[in-house]
């Protein structure tokens, strides 16, 4: 069976770290909505350019603008074994798109993680990643959106019976056993 993978998260809780292992380890797509846009904006694509302004205040790019970005990523052949979502969904509305897209393609969500950090380990942890948009004010703003955007997500995939909450605290090789466990119970 396809492993259609969500990572949930704040920025920093590991999301990225666990994705680069699983894909090692797996063979999914990894799509990175933030990774996207960033490759966006450094091309100056149209894309880029409708995105630029919520990205540089640290704000979710509209959904509009996203889902349409994520359903034609998801519509390309090297995600049909497979695929790891990591940044998407940020919201129930996008959440909720995405689930009537995958059903709409007699596809489904197999599991989705939630990787579970306090607000200080993932602020030293932006901090340390020196990212050209990891600056204190933008690191804030955007854990404070994501925060009150995310946190219904938990919910939302734990009433859908796919929800893995992790402590993403924890070493990350022990993360990632735990995630392997899952993966592996999947087929
Ligand atoms: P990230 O690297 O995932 O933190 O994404 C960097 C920026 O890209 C975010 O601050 C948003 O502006 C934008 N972005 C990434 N994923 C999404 C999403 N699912 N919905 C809206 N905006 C997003």
């Amino acid at each position: 069976m396809a492993k259609n993978l969500v990572l949930l998260g704040l920025p920093g809780a590991g999301k990225g770290t666990q994705a680069d292992l699983i894909i090692r380890d797996y063979h999914l797509a990894h799509i990175s909505t933030g990774d996207i846009f960033r490759a966006n904006l450094a091309n100056k694509t149209e894309l880029g350019e409708q995105a630029r302004k919520y990205m540089d205040a640290g704000n979710l790019v509209p959904d509009e603008i996203t889902n349409a970005m994520v359903a034609d990523r998801l519509s390309q052949d090297d995600t049909k074994d497979g695929f790891i979502l990591d940044g998407y969904p940020r919201n129930t509305e996008q959440a909720k798109f995405l689930d009537e897209f995958m059903k709409e393609n007699g596809r489904a969500i197999s599991a989705a993680f939630f990787f579970d950090v306090s607000d200080e380990v993932l602020i030293d942890r932006m901090l340390k990643r020196g990212r050209q948009d990891d600056t204190i004010e933008v690191i804030n703003n955007r854990l404070k959106v994501n925060k009150e955007a995310n946190m219904p997500l938990v919910d939302y995939y734990q009433n859908e019976g796919v929800l893995h909450k992790l402590n993403g605290q924890d070493k990350l090789e022990n993360v990632y056993a735990e995630v392997q466990n899952v993966l592996d119970a999947l087929d």
